[in-house]
């Protein structure tokens, strides 16, 4: 069969994903990595998605199959929010799923592994009644999991393990700024809820995939092979910018919004190397008029240009006449191609909420990063990034939550001017390389790729 051609021993692997380009975004990357050796993979997501991917579905090996029609149903923002759309995605999606991998079961290529968002643990169950190998894969930094997991035992009774993380150092999950996401449940907000159902079902899987690397997080990666059967995979970067072995992979191929791409990458091109400040908070954090506000503050009296972007929901946000103000220097978009912004050399450091994408991102192409976490492991990855693998600076914020200008504006000269920055500068170049080996040949996270295709491909051999 000519749609086949590659594929070694029959292996399919379906991969479900989660929604939300944070989610997306690794997912696909690492489904890529796995259809490069020979593996076939059908991504299974939201009917939103599929749609989204369609320039990846055209590019790339991989099939892409709804399984849940979030368009017609509104998504998250449809009935009963964010619980609405969690209850919907589970009917619709196991219903789908199941009949999808039924379907196949006396097909050429049955289904013979589940790799699912560990934000979908009901996945697991499919994986069982079909009898066929998981994998529960976090999207979240190994620390940010390994902090969430004394929360899960607590709340499910679930055994604390004799050494817990030491987290030492480490801030306590924040939870300030959180859309209102629906009425408490019991201790912890439904998100944080949400978050440790993470574990539920983790003892269940063959492999636990983390998008990291183990030199990354060795002591954490360390702790929780005790726990669990962990294997780190990342960086899930496009292979075009790290070891150049998947074809085809230049781009996630996915966006929440509409891309100001050409007209920024020209301005980009047009100033000098180092010279550029990136700013963004990723798809999902919404900040205060009051936050905007010392942004462009500190933006507008900064010697360097800068990269704005300001989602399309956050544009009536930007202080009036800061554009027109500022023209000379900076450029707003509402959404722009991340990956080629990193790779330019006129961007001297990003000012970043630090969701770990865009961490790993800047870490990958030695960018230094000005950290304003805004919620969740964004406050643990803002810290590492400090703190333990020193490629950045934290911005502290106030009592009242708010970062201000004077302290954005000090952390970028540090990282832009200071000899503290060279220092920071030197350590992002050398975990870009480190990054880079991980994921290329016999790299730790290729090494953890191959035994898992190994395992199938014997697997699918024996049986
Ligand atoms: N991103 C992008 N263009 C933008 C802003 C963000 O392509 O203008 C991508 C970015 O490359 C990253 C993702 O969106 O892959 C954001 O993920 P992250 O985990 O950093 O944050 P989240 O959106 O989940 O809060």
């Amino acid at each position: 069969m000519e749609e086949e051609r590659g594929c070694r021993a029959n292996v399919h692997v379906v991969v479900l994903a989660y929604h939300g380009q944070g989610h997306i975004n690794p997912m696909v990357q690492f489904s890529k990595r796995l259809a490069s050796k020979g593996i076939k993979i059908t991504v299974a997501t939201t009917l939103s998605n599929t749609k989204a991917l369609q320039a990846v579905s055209s590019s790339s090996s991989l099939r892409f199959l709804s399984v849940y029609d979030d368009c017609t149903e509104g998504g998250v923002a449809g009935l009963g929010g964010f619980k609405g759309f969690l209850d919907r995605f589970q009917v619709s999606g196991s219903k789908n799923l199941s009949n999808f991998i039924a379907q196949h079961d006396r097909s050429e290529y049955p289904v013979k592994c589940l790799v699912y968002d560990a934000n979908i643990p009901w996945a697991s169950g499919i994986a069982s009644n079909f009898k066929i190998a998981s994998a529960a894969f976090f999207t979240q930094s190994c620390a940010a999991a390994a902090s969430y997991y004394p929360m899960y035992c607590e709340v499910s009774g679930t055994p604390m393990p004799e050494s817990v993380f030491p987290l030492i150092g480490l801030p306590k999950l924040g939870i300030p700024n959180l859309p209102s996401l629906g009425p408490t449940d019991g201790r912890y907000p439904p998100i944080i809820m949400h978050l440790l159902s993470q574990f539920d079902n983790i003892h269940k899987a063959n492999w636990v995939l983390m998008n990291s690397f183990d030199q990354l997080e060795e002591e954490v990666v360390e702790w929780m092979a005790k726990l669990w059967p962990v294997k780190p995979i990342g960086p899930t970067v496009p292979s075009f910018h790290l070891d150049k072995r998947v074809e085809n992979d230049d781009d996630y191929g996915f966006h929440t919004y509409k891309l100001d791409s050409r007209d920024c990458m020209e301005w980009l091109s047009s100033k000098k190397p180092g010279s550029v400040v990136y700013v963004s908070f990723g798809s999902a954090a919404l900040l205060s008029a009051e936050q905007m506000s010392e942004i462009a503050t500190s933006l507008k009296q900064s010697c360097a240009n800068f990269l704005w972007v300001v989602k399309p929901t956050e544009q009536s946000k930007i202080p009036h006449n800061f554009s027109e103000e500022t023209s000379s220097k900076g450029f707003i978009a509402s959404w722009c191609p991340q990956l080629e912004v990193l790779a330019h050399d006129a961007v001297g450091c990003f000012v970043s909420h630090c969701g770990w994408n865009s961490t790993l991102e800047a870490i990958c192409f030695g960018v230094p990063i000005v950290g304003m976490p805004q919620f969740l492991d964004q406050m643990i990855n803002a810290h590492l990034v400090e703190k333990v693998w020193k490629v950045g600076m934290g911005a502290v914020a106030d009592d009242k939550g708010f970062t201000r200008s004077e302290e954005i504006s000090k952390c970028i000269q540090i990282v832009l001017e200071g000899e503290r920055g060279k220092e920071i500068k030197k350590n992002a170049l050398r975990w870009k390389e480190l990054a880079k080996e991980a994921i290329d040949e016999g790299g730790s996270s290729d090494k953890h790729i191959n035994e898992m295709v190994s395992y199938l491909i014997q697997h699918e051999a024996s049986n």
